[in-house]
Parts: C-alpha cells; structure tokens; sequence
C-alpha cells in the first residue's frame, strides 16, 4: 500500500500517518518526491485493510493499492530510474557500463594483465571470481582471500572498481572489507539469508537471476536486499534455464525489458553465461543494450583455453578490444576515464529516506 501526502501535509500530518502504519505492525518506507511525501507500508499482505482509515487521515492525498508484492522495487513506490554508484561509476543512467575480467582470479599475473587491457579497452568495472559456485567439487573452487587481494591490488593499479561474488555468510565481512561491490550468483538468488548478510553492508549489490527464477521471484530477492537496508542494487540477467541444450542458458532479454517497466533498479545482462560461447557474446552484447540494459558483464581472459573456468565463453584480450571498439559508447569509456559523477546522477531527492 502507499500513501500519497498532499504537498501541503505538516509534518504532523507524516508523523501521524507513520505512526498508525507501525502501531498496525507494517513498515513505513518514506520517500520524498519532487513534489509531495510517499509513504509506502510493508507487512505480511501487500493492500492491509487495516491501514483503510488513513484515507481520511490529515494532509493524506490519497492512498494506493499496490498490485505487486515487490514494493520497494516497484516503480510504483518509486517511479524514476535509480542510480547505483560504485566508486566513481554510476549504473542506471543512459549510458552503458561495461564490467569485464576473468571468470576466475587464477593468479597475479592473469588478472593483472586481464585488468590493465580491459581498462585500455574502455571497461569501468573488472570482475573476477575469488570463491567459485561450482558445478562439481572437484573443479577449481577459487583462490579465496589471495584472490580477494589480487582484486585489490588490481583495482589500486587500474582505478577500476571491483565486483565479485560471496557465495556464503561467513564470507561477507572479508568479501566487503576488499570489493566494491558484491555480488550474489544465480545459484545464490535464494538463499535468504546470504540476501540478509549482504543487505546488512553498505555496498553496492549485483543480483543475479536464479537459472530457473521468474521475474517476480528475482525481484522478491531483490527486495530483501532494499527491505534489508540496502539501496544499492543491480540485477542482472544471465540466462534461464530452458529445454534448450546447445547453448548453456537462454539469455532472457525480454525480461530485461520487463524488469525496466516494474522496478526502478538498473538492469545489466552477462552475454557470457547467458550463452556459454565466445562466438555468441558479441550479438547478445548488442541485444542486450539495443533492448535498455544499463550494462554488460563480460568474462574476458588473456588465454581462454587455458582458463580454469568458463574458458569457452570467455573472450580474449584482443576480441574484447574489437567488441568494445563496436559499441556505440560516448568517449569516456575509452581510454583511462570512468563514468565521472555528474550532477545529474546525483542521489535524487526521492530516494528513500
Ligand atoms: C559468475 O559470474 O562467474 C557466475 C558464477 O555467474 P552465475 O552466478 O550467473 O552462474
Ligand atoms: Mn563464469
């Protein structure tokens, strides 16, 4: 439910009206817009009657059913895009981020190179794997805090910010202490108490959709994270699982484009598990921005055959260099610069307060 104030509301009038969401045991979620207060409440149904009476409460303009369980993601409690920032780079504006680095930190070496041609190439983000989700438990499980370092040290050479995944609760507090943003993998997309961990800190987020997840169910984790305390998050589209089995996932754009018309938070698209082939990274790249993703994230390595995971999809230097030089992206992703803060992207005065 949300409560429009009118613009001539009192503070009494907010204070009131917060006052009965509590004592009725929901949750008042307060914005201020350009031009009045909204107040959205959430609790065990998404429309309480028991909140009826505050139609006829003072300085309340008007009071709103909600018809999606996902309220603080919705656009319906917050109509205009939000802007994530990460570092000095800002996803969910009108222009494209590109992440890109290796599947897996495999050592100084790989992601020192990876790192420094990705950021030539005009990347704004590296990525890199410090503890791998795998399929199998004999496959390369990751470096762990030696690739967490390697990250650091990669982002204090390059100035390009870092995300990777946490794949547990007892990794979080060291994952953060080292990346600037976290990541939840696909595997990870419901494990709620890993989303409640991860709400808890004040980093950036990037959400991945569960292989087998429905658009409500990613959006109903990403609101752990917002209902968690944490403002800051990014989904990203990686492919589903279908019927189809030459490629490894079915990369879902019209999901993308879905999610845009239900919530507020920026949507990026990995071409590279959504596909499983290098061949396919480029067109789906293209797709993905042709159809309004905020991004991409691309895993690029210097000797993909020899990567210790997720070699096939991985481009090398030199084709991640011609891919990027095909974008159609302003100057600032070429060469050493990020996407500067400008004013405009500055936290609007709606955010959530
Ligand atoms: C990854 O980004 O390396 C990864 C494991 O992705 P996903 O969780 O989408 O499979
Ligand atoms: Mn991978």
């Amino acid at each position: 439910m949300i409560v429009s104030m009118s613009p001539r509301a009192t503070e009494e009038d907010v204070n009131q009206v917060i006052k009965t969401i509590r004592e009725n045991d929901y949750l008042p979620h307060v914005r201020k817009t350009r031009f009045n207060i909204v107040i959205g409440a959430t609790g065990p149904q998404t429309n309480p009657r028991e909140l009826e009476s505050l139609r006829r409460s003072p300085g309340v303009a008007g009071v709103q059913s909600t018809t999606q369980p996902f309220l603080l993601a919705s656009r319906e409690l917050k109509s205009t895009p939000s802007i994530v920032h990460v570092g000095k780079v800002a996803i969910g504006n009108a222009t494209a981020i590109i992440i890109a680095g290796p599947c897996s930190v495999e050592s100084r070496d790989q992601l020192l190179t990876t790192a420094h041609a990705v950021k030539a190439a005009g990347a704004s983000m590296l990525r890199g794997g410090a503890y791998k989700p795998r399929t199998s438990p004999y496959d390369f499980q990751g470096l762990g805090l030696d690739a967490l370092k390697l990250l650091a040290e990669a982002r204090d050479e390059t100035g390009l910010p870092v995300v990777t995944e946490v794949i547990s609760t007892a990794d979080v507090d060291v994952v953060a202490q080292y990346a600037d943003m976290l990541q939840i993998g696909a595997r990870n997309m419901q494990n709620f108490a890993l989303l409640r961990c991860v709400a808890a800190t004040e980093k950036p987020v990037l959400l991945k959709r569960g292989p087998s997840a429905s658009i409500k169910e990613w959006l109903l984790a990403a609101e752990y994270l917002l209902a968690g305390g944490n403002q800051n998050v990014v989904l990203c589209e990686r492919g589903i699982k279908t019927f189809e089995t030459d490629l490894r996932n079915t990369l879902d754009l019209a999901a993308v484009a879905r999610v845009k018309e239900l919530s507020h938070l920026p949507v990026i698209v990995d071409p590279s598990h959504a596909t499983g082939r290098r061949s396919l990274v480029p067109s789906a790249s293209r797709a993905a921005l042709a159809v309004g993703a905020n991004g991409l994230m691309i895993e690029v390595h210097p000797n993909p055959t020899a990567a210790l995971s997720d070699g096939p999809q991985s481009l090398d230097l030199q084709d991640f260099a011609s891919l990027m030089a095909s974008f159609d992206l302003p100057a600032w992703h070429v060469g050493d610069t990020h996407n500067t803060l400008t004013e405009s992207d500055q936290p609007e005065a709606g955010d959530l307060i």
